[in-house]
């Protein structure tokens, strides 16, 4: 199962390479360190939010998780930089990634 798969089915997951343990991204299905396997860590992530703008009336955030990980996501109250959130829903959306979180 590859990332994108799992995405595609509304679960998010942190791709890690079995070796190293590093996290890989962007996601890949081997290690960008040592070339070793990638599984897919399942769980209910927790991010923090970096930064945010605000276009008409909707609010984008930069979150990160695990320290390395950052995706743009759609929020729907006021962001706080460093809040913690989670991903309420993410998918595939004309190719690319999108994440909403809560
Ligand atoms: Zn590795």
């Amino acid at each position: 199962m590859s990332f994108e798969s799992k995405l595609n089915e509304g679960k998010f997951c942190i791709p890690e390479c079995v070796e190293c343990k590093k996290i890989v991204w962007p996601p890949s299905d081997t290690c960008n360190h040592c070339f070793g396997n990638v599984h897919l860590k399942e769980g209910d992530f927790e991010g923090k939010i970096m930064e945010f703008s605000r276009q008409n009336e909707q609010y984008f955030c930069m979150v990160e998780f695990e320290n390395t990980i950052r995706i743009m996501a759609n929020i729907l109250e006021p962001p706080e930089i460093g809040k913690r959130v989670k991903i309420s829903k993410c998918g595939i959306v004309n190719g690319n990634y999108s994440f909403q979180v809560i």
